[in-house]
């Protein structure tokens, strides 16, 4: 291995699934190795065997591989790696920077309560620092129960000159004897974390700033073993809208809820990559080729983003309308047979058509789902008014004549084509002295479902005569319905007066 040769890591602990702050350090990580050409490896941190799930780790690599970001080694297990730990361990205490610490969990907290009623920035230092070897001897033939914990040094810093954050200088004095070996012998995220990334040849550490509190101790591990400290970026936080640190209170935060909203895998990548980092100038939308060559750590900004998820939906908005309707075709159709809308494999002219259909929605939906609904009205009649759509455009509007003339009118049309459909409803609007806007909004909503739509002409005419008449006859039902309905409550207003 070069000394120049960039070894990043991603860590995740597979105890939840992938969210955004996972993925942005996944990202920010996978573009530093593949703009340096250096090595991306994945590690699962998995030693809390309790909240730790296969099922877990099977959705983080779905959603890893969803979003792109491949990984050149691994996954890597901790769980398996066991006896390294305990082997780094026997170093520590070998150099006189670990201790074995008898104190019970009730005896600590005794400790700590009394210490901080008079000092409150009190920290532990183990008392069992000072036992003879004799007495840890005795101790542990007797099995009394241990934990390993390291020995901070009384006095002194630690100062860490972070790629993001700058210098951030640690007083050794708040930092306690913090446990490296739980009780039941295995490692804490302080040890395995500094071995792994020891063992692996870790460079870079880029990881959420939330971790820069813990990087003091795990710098404190690496000189105690005479490793080399890897560089550290610790990357700003990803604020909710409030301001508060994103979370599920926020909303969907994992990756695989957009996945199946319907966002591109492209998009996302896009848009995390804007938390936290910006080109230097006010572009936003990038291709990842583009983002690889690009990023750096120094354009990673120290200021907390606000995660925007209108924005994020602009964004996918614009990948949406730009990506060839060949290459939606797929996503579309299986979110279409979850509707129901979709019946068998399509003959060559309903191709065209289903092609037809996507390219003109395709400019007008935010994600995969909504191009799906938009959709759905052109391949089945099950689809539903927008409540919207009624309460403005047919409410108490007295269409039904209007409608029947036009619907009526409609079968006459020839050729069928956007001016001759345009000239036929105004004429049938104008011949009942009635306003083509009307007869247009209420024959949107009878062939898309929708309150807004593309041009309706350009509807009609690709949903050909048949359909329209089909949707009108559905319309015409409705609004007879609706009619009847009123003379009903009529009929009762005037019995009641009466
Ligand atoms: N397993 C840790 C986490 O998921 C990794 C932290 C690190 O990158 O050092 O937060």
């Amino acid at each position: 291995m070069s000394e120049k040769e960039v070894r990043v890591r991603f860590a995740p602990s597979p105890t939840g699934e992938l969210h955004l702050g996972g993925a942005r350090t996944a990202l920010f990580n996978w573009l530093y190795a593949r703009h340096h050409e250096g090595t991306f490896i994945l590690r699962i941190e998995d030693t809390d065997e309790q909240r730790s799930s296969e099922e877990h780790l099977d959705s983080i690599l779905e959603s890893l591989s969803w979003l792109g970001l491949d990984w050149d080694e691994g996954p890597l297990h901790q769980r398996e790696r066991l006896d390294l730990y305990r082997d780094y361990v026997s170093l520590l205490m070998n150099s006189g920077h670990a201790y074995y610490c008898f104190a019970s969990q009730e005896e600590l907290e005794e400790t700590r309560r009394q210490a901080q009623e008079t000092d409150e920035n009190w920290v532990y230092r183990g008392e069992d620092r000072n036992l003879s070897a004799d007495e840890v001897r005795a101790k542990l033939d007797a099995d009394e129960p241990h934990t390993v914990r390291f020995k901070v040094p009384d006095e002194g810093t630690v100062t860490i000159d972070d790629l993001v954050q700058g210098e951030v200088t640690f007083e050794c004095a708040v930092l306690e004897d913090f446990v490296l070996m739980r009780s039941d012998d295995s490692p804490t995220y302080h040890l395995s974390n500094v071995v792994d990334d020891i063992e692996m040849g870790i460079t870079h550490v880029i990881r959420g700033s939330d971790h820069l509190s813990n990087t003091p101790k795990q710098v404190l591990v690496y000189q105690a073993l005479d490793a080399n400290v890897p560089a550290f970026a610790h990357l700003p936080l990803i604020l909710g809208e409030d301001g508060k640190r994103l979370s599920k209170r926020h909303g969907a935060t994992s990756v695989n809820t957009f996945r199946t909203k319907g966002y591109l895998p492209g998009a996302v990548v896009n848009y995390l990559a804007l938390l936290g980092w910006n080109p230097g100038d006010d572009r936003e939308v990038f291709t990842v080729p583009d983002l690889i060559r690009e990023f750096s750590l120094e354009k990673v900004n120290k200021a907390n983003p606000k995660f925007d998820f209108d924005k994020l939906s602009w964004l996918n908005g614009e990948y949406i309308s730009k990506v060839p309707a060949g290459e939606l075709r797929l996503s579309v159709r299986d979110s279409l047979q979850i509707r129901g809308c979709w019946e068998e494999e399509l003959d060559m002219e309903r191709r065209d058509y289903f092609f037809a259909l996507i390219e003109l929605w395709q400019s007008r939906s935010h994600t995969l789902n909504e191009l799906s609904d938009n959709i759905a009205p052109f391949l089945t009649e099950a689809f539903a008014y927008e409540p919207a759509g009624v309460r403005e455009h047919i409410g108490n509007k007295d269409l039904l004549g209007l409608v029947e003339a036009f619907r009526e009118a409609l079968l006459q049309v020839d050729p069928w084509n956007q001016e001759e459909l345009e000239a036929t409803l105004r004429e049938v609007a104008a011949g009942m002295d009635r306003d083509a806007a009307d007869l247009i909004h209420v024959t949107r909503v009878a062939v898309t479902g929708k309150r807004v739509s593309p041009g309706i002409f350009e509807v009609l005419d690709l949903m050909d005569r048949d359909k329209s008449r089909v949707r009108l006859d559905r319309m015409i039902r409705y609004l007879r319905k609706l009619e009847n309905a009123k003379a009903k409550r009529k009929e009762q207003e005037a019995t009641k007066a009466g």
